[in-house]
């Protein structure tokens, strides 16, 4: 696996750096009042690996499971059990390539001159996984920051 892809970030400072190997689970775009609260911004895209995928080093702090660097208070991936959500906008090299979001939530807070992605799934809420149609056989437990939002 040592041909894996390998996608590098960082906060706008520079003091935490990470990155993740191989392809993402899912990715996705969350339009919840927590993801825009966090980003300040109109909704947040990220791509969700499995936690054994990601490193990093620098120091952080996190607020409610959502870490952040304490000197430039750039938002950084949070870092599950399982998982590791990565906000798309940390990752170094933009425009990204293979991360094309897939599915969006909380889709009854998007802003009206947002349109809906053609391709991806729509959820009202969370994300919802009925078990005939599991596409990646991922655990949904343990997931962190979308389950709570309102
Ligand atoms: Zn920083
Ligand atoms: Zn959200």
């Amino acid at each position: 696996m040592s041909n894996d892809i390998t996608r590098s970030g960082s906060c706008l400072c520079g003091g935490v750096q990470f990155q993740v190997t191989g392809e993402p689970l899912r990715v996705g775009l969350c339009h919840c009042k927590d993801c825009r609260k966090t980003s300040g911004s109109a909704y947040q895209a990220f791509a969700v690996w499995p936690s054994q995928a990601f490193e990093s080093t620098g120091i952080t702090n996190s607020y409610g499971g959502r870490s952040f660097c304490p000197t430039c208070g750039s938002r950084l991936p949070t870092v599950g059990e399982e998982e590791v959500e990565v906000m798309i906008g940390g990752l170094d090299v933009a425009p990204t390539e293979g991360l094309e979001p897939s599915y969006e939530l909380w889709i009854g807070r998007r802003e009206h001159w947002l349109h809906s992605l053609p391709e991806a799934r729509q959820f009202e809420h969370d994300r919802v996984v009925d078990d005939s149609a599991a596409d990646d056989g991922e655990p949904e437990a343990g997931r962190g920051p979308h389950r709570k939002s309102a």
